[in-house]
């Protein structure tokens, strides 16, 4: 499905989703969801006219396995390179070689299974960095839903790729659930930094697209979003019901 000339949000994937972005000469993948997706990426691409060989690079937002699963087939098959922000990996003293990592990973050898395989990456996202993709895709650090998250910028173009920085039903943005290895505090900072940003079209990691108001959906976010979780305030609710 595309989102705008070149742009594309791969379509059949369910739970979480991965974007196709088009250029003369090359593809890049903005994450890939789940392990079985690998089938799905590779026919959508060819039914656009490309050729799974032109895939040369696919960029993580974070390490969460619902969005890396099929990458060790996706990357045999079209030779693409996988990059990651270093605060999403690990690796062992004296070894070279770095794996995907999520916090809150317990942090078992590798199993041969989808969702426990360990997945290696190729190079290393830094904030700020301009990568080659669509003349200037920008890697914008966001930390707190995992330490590594990053969102990608299309400036030219008002895209914002979040990840599950940012969620979205197609006319709200909102956060995600949180999870072990989530720091609220940074979470909110990063928020406020891309609040600061340009944005017309939100490329969410879960859920769908918000095509228009990007930057205006976000201010609302920031306003007017309950940061206290949400459950406390169905608690004092349900004691003042209770106290009538
Ligand atoms: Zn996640
Ligand atoms: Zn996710």
């Amino acid at each position: 499905m595309e989102i705008r000339p070149g742009i594309h949000q791969i379509p059949g994937l369910r739970i979480s989703n991965a974007y196709l972005l088009e250029d003369a000469d090359s593809l890049s993948l903005i994450d890939a969801g789940l392990p079985w997706n690998r089938g799905r990426i590779l026919r959508y691409i060819e039914s656009i006219g490309r050729n799974p060989r032109e895939l040369c690079r696919i960029l993580l937002t974070h390490s969460h396995p619902d969005h890396t699963g099929p990458l060790p087939d996706l990357c045999r098959i079209s030779g693409a390179s996988v990059s990651v922000h270093p605060d999403d990996t690990r690796g062992r003293a004296g070894n070279e070689r770095r794996w995907l990592h999520y916090s809150g990973q317990i942090p078992l050898p590798s199993w041969n299974v989808p969702l426990f395989r360990r997945i290696y990456y190729d190079d290393t996202l830094q904030d700020g960095e301009s990568l080659p993709v669509r003349g200037g895709l920008r890697v914008v650090h966001t930390p707190g839903h995992t330490p590594g998250s990053v969102c990608f910028h299309l400036e030219t173009e008002g895209v914002l790729f979040t990840g599950d920085m940012l969620l979205s039903n197609g006319s709200d943005l909102r956060r995600p659930m949180f999870f072990p290895g989530t720091n609220f505090q940074d979470y909110r900072a990063s928020v406020e930094r891309l609040s600061r940003i340009s944005f017309e079209t939100a490329c969410v990691g879960h859920g769908r697209p918000l095509m228009t108001g990007g930057t205006e959906r976000l201010q609302q976010m920031l306003d007017h979003y309950d940061w206290l979780t949400p459950r406390w305030r169905s608690i004092r609710a349900w004691v003042g019901w209770r106290k009538e």
